[in-house]
């Protein structure tokens, strides 16, 4: 077919499958050149040109549109496209209907979290202004009593995508609503609560996060932070809940990574006095916990500044100077272990005496019993002690899981006494917002990876439910026309993770299995799971499985899994940390319970510590209890690019993101749907006051709804009447808004 288009012309070329927006450089003497938006030049014979492969494009994807639901053109590359027109003008921020998609940039945009900007904000309903976190923030805050119920926010997205930004600009325009609201004047409490929610993530950064490959300031674990609201608008309380805190990283870390900021902080910010009691005077250089990876600073980061920023919000959140002391000293006691070195003589023996007894100085322990458990296992078997040398490697590894242990003890502590600090005794309705890790799949997945996975799932779960089946039942059950859209069901995936005798029952049953192994284990998920379309079994690796997630399959390995997930500890060096002279460190073991050896694990169930997997999964089912209750706000944070970046728009990388949030369905069906419903009682309370004058006041709170929207939209595109509610589309409900703020 001949085609046609005009030199500077803005079309859609489809390259490889995708369609790719392009600008006409000319057309003639048979070829058609045209230069991609990502900067291709291609060369096309017109003769060949069909309207598959260019068509001209609609000018609402070339302008860019704040709304992606008002796009004419509704394919991957559309939404795409506009992004990437918002990217360059630096509105990072997108709406699809209420779900906000945030484009990380990567620099500081000038004026965009500025306090004037929250002010202007709060003052507008959603839609009114540009898209940004604060609108949502904003709308979300006023939905408690607009809906009178709790609110939650999901912030997704990959390692370095931008979500604790998000939660960090979500917190604080929170905290200066409640400090702003109009019902009861704030009381000092309240005040003093906001700060120290404000506060605590500068610690649990510390603590919590790393330089990895991804992200510089990555965290490593999870978080639901609850922020409970009075009825006159006042942050009352908080609670903090964290997941899966990466232990390994504290003694091991991958090239170009870094242990735990908190280390280096530490190293860069203690005083001098502090430094020789606590054996930190050598730099960072010299100890084995942050040596390996070749990685010490970043220029991005700045250790002091964050050693004082900590002890800041240290003392707004009131610890007690003992208790800083006794972290900092845990921490050093840490580092003094991971220096501890051996050689084989018999079994393995220290040859690092000064550092066990620094070691032991900073951790209140005997010196001989730290060598003694960190060279031979002893147990208790019918009665009597037996005590067996172990190797160089057992020896490590022993040294290791004290190490990962005193960290990850403490790290719950500090959630803790930020939970007690922060407790309120008021919660009329909360507002939630999760922080968790994205979808990963690495060259190698591990446990961890597994876990993460799982959690995404369902999450994936509620995103579909609360999107898709939610509208899709509330349609049909209310009589409704609207044209149903296909979309991808995890149940199924979901049932083989987590349903009766499915993956995890079966991880957890072989971890209390006394002679259960990683190989066992693969045989039986092999054996019980085959046949499940969604389980994976790898053709040629004997040490993988595998699961079609719904962002794509990833292979595990199942190598250490059962350790992992057994987390259990030698009963004899969980003995010496609980005999320690420091209450600090046995207050931090008092609890924890002994270890899931042979003896233990013939006890039966009573004794048993339970596994991580399934504590990973109670804690899940209770987040998502809480979830299930509350009305929830979607923002999907995106990376432009794998480089931390400030100027490019990787397509590959971006659509890849677009694929598996579910974005495009969203799209769709917001576009295709009503999004705003409300009751007929409701509605007519709500806009009664702009009715007055324009309807009549006979007939039942239908008819009144009716004449009213009819006034507002004769022709129906934009509401629709159900059997008991009002549905309309978000732009109706602006306008029906503002009017009522006018009449108000
Ligand atoms: P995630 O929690 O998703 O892994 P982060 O929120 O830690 O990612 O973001 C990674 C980095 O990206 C931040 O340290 C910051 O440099 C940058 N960044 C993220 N969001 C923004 C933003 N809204 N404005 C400026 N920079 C940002
Ligand atoms: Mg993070």
């Amino acid at each position: 077919m001949e085609a046609f288009f005009t030199e500077g012309a803005r079309v859609w070329v489809r390259e490889k499958e995708q369609l790719v927006p392009s600008t006409v450089n000319s057309c003639g003497d048979g070829t058609l050149v045209v230069t991609t938006d990502y900067g291709e030049v291609l060369y096309l014979q017109t003769a060949e040109v069909t309207r598959e492969r260019v068509y001209a494009m609609h000018p609402s994807s070339n302008e860019g549109v704040e709304d992606m639901s008002r796009l004419a053109e509704l394919h991957e590359a559309a939404i795409l496209h506009n992004l990437h027109l918002r990217y360059k003008k630096d509105s990072i921020y997108t709406n699809i209907g209420s779900i906000l998609a945030a484009v990380n940039p990567y620099k500081q945009i000038p004026g965009m979290y500025d306090p004037d900007r929250v002010e202007l904000y709060s003052k507008h309903h959603l839609g009114e202004l540009p898209p940004h976190i604060y609108a949502i923030a904003n709308e979300c805050y006023r939905c408690i009593w607009k809906r009178h119920d709790s609110q939650c926010v999901l912030i997704s997205g990959e390692s370095g995508a931008g979500k604790t930004e998000s939660t960090k600009l979500l917190l604080q325009f929170l905290s200066v609503m409640s400090q702003n609201s109009a019902g009861t004047p704030p009381t000092e409490k309240s005040t003093r609560v906001e700060e120290a929610i404000v506060q605590s993530s500068p610690i649990m950064e510390a603590f919590g996060n790393a330089k990895t490959v991804y992200n510089n300031n990555s965290s490593r674990f999870g978080k639901f932070i609850q922020l409970h609201f009075s009825e006159g608008g006042n942050i009352q309380g908080g609670c903090v809940f964290d997941y899966l805190l990466e232990k390994n990283r504290v003694v091991r870390q991958n090239p170009g990574e870094r242990n735990y900021h908190i280390f280096y902080a530490l190293l860069a910010g203690a005083t001098k006095d502090h430094k020789e009691q606590y054996f930190l005077a050598e730099p960072p250089e010299s100890f084995h916990y942050l040596n390996q990876s070749g990685c010490i600073k970043d220029k991005s980061l700045n250790d002091k500044e964050l050693y004082n920023s900590v002890l800041e919000a240290l003392k707004v959140l009131e610890f007690a100077e003992e208790e800083s002391r006794d972290m900092f000293k845990l921490l050093s006691g840490v580092l003094q272990l991971g220096n501890i070195e051996f050689m084989t003589a018999g079994g393995a023996q220290i040859t690092t005496k000064q550092v066990v007894s620094n070691a032991s100085d900073l951790l209140g322990l005997d010196c001989f019993q730290l060598s003694e458990v960190l060279t031979q296992r002893s147990i208790i078997l019918r009665g009597e002690e037996i005590c067996s040398p172990l190797t160089i490697e057992q020896a490590v590894d022993s040294r290791d899981s004290v190490a990962m242990a005193l960290y990850a003890q403490c790290f719950s502590w500090i959630v803790r006494k930020i939970n007690q600090k922060v407790k309120g005794k008021e919660n009329f309705k909360s507002i939630g917002i999760l922080d968790i890790f994205g979808f990963e799949n690495f060259e190698v997945n591990r446990f961890e990876q597994f876990n993460i996975n799982y959690a995404n799932e369902k999450l994936q779960e509620y995103f579909n439910k609360h999107i898709f089946s939610l509208e899709q039942l509330e349609y049909n059950r209310e009589g409704v026309q609207w044209d149903a859209i296909d979309w991808m069901d995890n149940a199924e995936c979901l049932d083989l993770i987590e349903k009766k005798l499915g993956m995890l029952a079966l991880v957890n049953e072989e971890s209390r299995f006394p002679k259960g192994t990683d190989f066992t284990l693969m045989e039986k998920l092999h054996s019980r799971h085959s046949t499940n379309p969604y389980y994976v079994k790898p053709r040629l690796a004997d040490h993988q499985f595998g699961i079609k997630h719904y962002a794509g399959e990833v292979l595990y390995d199942v190598r250490g899994i059962l350790e992992k997930n057994r987390d259990t500890f030698r009963d004899d060096i969980l003995n010496m940390l609980k005999e320690s002279r420091l209450d600090f460190i046995y207050d931090l073991f008092e609890k924890v319970g002994s270890r899931n050896n042979e003896e233990t694990l013939k006890m039966g169930t009573a004794r048993r510590k339970p596994t991580v997997s399934s504590q990973f999964r109670d804690s899940l089912h209770s987040l998502m209890g809480t979830l299930s209750v509350s009305n929830p706000f979607f923002i999907r944070c995106i990376k432009p690019n794998m480089e931390k970046n400030p100027t490019v728009f990787d397509p590959e990388v971006v659509i890849n993101q677009l694929r598996y949030s579910g974005m495009l369905e969203t799209v769709k069906i917001r576009r295709a749907g009503f999004p705003v419903r409300r009751t007929f009682v409701d509605f007519l309370s709500r806009y009664k006051i702009i009715s007055k004058n324009k309807v009549s006041t006979v007939g039942d709170d239908k008819k009144k709804n009716m004449d009213l929207l009819t006034k507002y939209d004769k022709t129906k595109k934009e509401w629709q009447i159900g059997k008991t509610k009002v549905f309309m589309k978000e732009a109706l409900e602006q306008r029906l808004e503002k009017d009522r703020d006018e009449v108000r």
